[in-house]
């Protein structure tokens, strides 16, 4: 399954873009969808976060704000991919690269 760890901000390209980075739970692969990522199979959020995953031994960092709902927190883990998805995209802390 895909899990969504990361969303990021990016303002180049004089453009406001949201980018999601997501692995791949049985092959650990990253996928982004920003349009640098298409073709190459990698760009600078996808780096970012490989980079995070090895400074922590494995496990990615993830950050959530302070209004974290601990019933939700509980039923996305336990839910499935789009559980878990809402739940980042609601409560997880947005990087800008
Ligand atoms: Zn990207």
């Amino acid at each position: 399954m895909s899990k969504l760890l990361q969303v990021f901000l990016s303002d180049d390209a004089s453009n406001v873009s949201v980018s999601e980075v997501s692995i791949d739970t049985d092959t650990d692969r990253l996928t982004c969808t920003c349009p640098g990522f298409k073709g190459r199979n990698t760009c600078k959020h996808a780096r970012e976060v490989e980079a995070r995953i090895r400074a922590f031994g494995g496990v990615y960092p993830m950050e959530f704000t302070d209004r974290v709902d601990e019933e939700e927190l509980v039923a996305a883990i336990s839910g499935g991919e789009d559980m878990l998805r809402q739940f980042v995209l609601k409560y997880g802390k947005v990087d800008v690269l």
